[in-house]
């Protein structure tokens, strides 16, 4: 059986920052997987001694979103951050100036 890319995954490199759904975290990508990505997530030990450690973790494409990237078209220029979500989204210049409605939804969610 051949693996399957993920289609989210095509756009997804090693040191772009993605978004989890499930966790509601954001995280830098360290390998890239055809339907995965494994980040290394900063989290505060407190076993013993409180400690701030990486702690690697597989994320599945279906629960991400790549956040290096424009989230309508998938460009990597003149990005800007997207207001109002609390999450740190990317628009592109162009996007920017296409009306909301006419906007085509985020990459991979349609
Ligand atoms: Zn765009």
């Amino acid at each position: 059986m051949k693996i399957q890319q993920h289609p989210r995954m095509r756009t997804i490199l090693v040191g772009d920052e993605v978004y989890s759904y499930q966790l509601n975290l954001v995280a830098r990508v360290d390998e890239v997987f055809p339907a995965a990505v494994c980040v290394k997530v900063g989290i505060l030990s407190v076993n013993g001694i409180l400690r701030f450690i990486l702690s690697p973790q597989l994320w599945r494409a279906d629960d991400i979103e790549n956040l290096s990237v424009c989230r309508y078209c998938g460009s990597r220029d003149e990005l800007e951050m997207e207001h109002g979500t609390g999450v740190p989204f990317r628009i592109c210049s162009e996007c920017r100036t296409t009306a909301p409605e006419k906007r085509r939804p985020p990459r991979g969610w349609w």
